[in-house]
């Protein structure tokens, strides 16, 4: 048996010689957290995405911990949300010892449906929490006016979703202006831009920015940049209770570094997106993803449809076989043990096209190095299995 790693990996980040200097930079620099280059990074990432305010923190999943406890998610909330997502996202939601309550997605995507999302609101409803999954934009047109019509805050999970667009009124706008209430983004390397972990919030409301910044640094009333820079001797409050979410001078030097990457790496994405569409679709049954019209994805991942008679499991270790990584489908939160406990969750409809979903589809090797040649690798692994498919059930 072979150790080595699969010849094309599911995934694999782009960092080069930019995001070393910046980081030995910042070592040399001598301030290593929230300083000055978090403060840079944010204010570039709300120039980015269109947004009025931009706060760093950890990681995405305390970034919802904190768009939660902003909009006022308390013990005993309900938080409507899919299962079909990673498990940080209904996570975030138990941290507020609030019920995570579950809808169906969409058939023809990953997305939720919003036309499910009225049945599951209850008295206790406090939020919407929904994903732009696989950095694919979700229907918010349709989910704000539900908001609005409710008096329901949005929160997206924009985890995935870095430099994804969605047409708004007739322009192209960027995931995390944001078109809901609070938008949360992951750096982790799994993601399109990494800084090793790290995440962001963006808001147009300022008391929400206040509160981020309040509650990422232990709700310390004097943040270090102020006492560092102040010519008086000043003496910090904790009025209320506050977490330690911050982001590092490091990760934000190597954050930098990646947005100005971000629009070569979406371009590269999306032709590579479209060449597997197209070549893919010649598969019998197989079905590539579908962009709505009014999306424009950052491809952070491709997932497929596998054909309704495929063994998912004998598809991927075929793939294996040829070297070539790749990945089950979404999770379904509530499948797992963490949540199957009383109380642990709500399902408001059937989830059955979340885990048909789980069950059928898989996720293809995507990233920006990836080559003509690999491309071609995954593409013939893919046509010469279901070819044998068709030729054993041929005889
Ligand atoms: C990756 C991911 C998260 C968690 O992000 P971290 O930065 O690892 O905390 C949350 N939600 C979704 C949909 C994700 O894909």
């Amino acid at each position: 048996m072979s150790h080595s790693l699969p010849l094309i990996p599911v995934a694999k980040p782009v960092l080069g010689e930019e995001e070393a200097e910046a980081v030995r930079r910042v070592i040399l620099s001598g301030w290593v957290t929230q300083g000055p280059e978090v403060a840079a990074f944010e204010s570039e990432f709300a120039a980015y995405v269109g947004a009025a305010h931009a706060c760093a923190v950890s990681n995405c999943t305390t970034a919802l911990h904190l768009a939660l406890k902003a909009v006022g998610i308390c013990p005993g909330d309900e938080v409507i949300t899919v299962s079909h997502s990673f498990i940080a996202t209904a996570n975030a939601v138990r941290y507020c010892d609030a019920m995570p309550v579950f809808v169906d997605i969409e058939a023809d995507g990953y997305n939720i449906d919003p036309s499910l999302i009225e049945t599951a609101i209850t008295p206790r409803t406090k939020a919407i929490l929904c994903v732009h999954q696989l950095g694919m934009p979700c229907d918010l047109r349709g989910i704000v006016e539900i908001g609005k019509r409710h008096s329901i805050p949005i929160i997206e999970d924009a985890a995935c979703a870095t430099g994804s667009e969605i047409l708004w009124e007739g322009r192209w706008e960027k995931i995390g202006k944001p078109h809901a209430d609070i938008a949360c983004f992951s750096f982790h390397p799994r993601k399109v831009v990494t800084t090793g972990d790290g995440g962001m919030l963006t808001t147009a409301n300022p008391e929400y920015d206040r509160k981020f910044r309040l509650w990422r640094q232990h709700g310390m009333s004097v943040t270090d940049t102020v006492r560092h820079g102040s010519k008086q001797v000043i003496f910090e409050d904790y009025d209320e209770l506050g977490y330690n979410y911050r982001m590092t001078d490091l990760q934000a030097a190597v954050g930098r570094e990646q947005l100005r990457r971000l629009p070569e790496l979406i371009k590269r994405r999306r032709q590579l997106a479209a060449r597997y569409s197209e070549r893919l679709s010649t598969i019998a049954g197989l079905v590539p993803p579908v962009e709505p019209s009014w999306a424009r994805s950052n491809w952070q991942s491709f997932c497929v449809r596998l054909p309704s008679t495929a063994d998912q499991r004998a598809v991927m270790q075929a793939l294996l076989d040829q070297g070539i990584s790749t990945r089950r489908g979404v999770m379904n939160i509530h499948l797992e043990k963490a949540y199957s406990g009383q109380g642990f969750h709500r399902a408001a409809t059937s989830l059955m096209q979340s885990v048909s979903a789980q069950q059928r589809t898989i996720i293809l090797p995507l990233f920006a190095q990836m080559t003509k040649v690999d491309m071609a690798w995954v593409v013939d692994a893919l046509h010469g299995y279901f070819a044998e498919a068709a030729n054993a059930e041929a005889v």
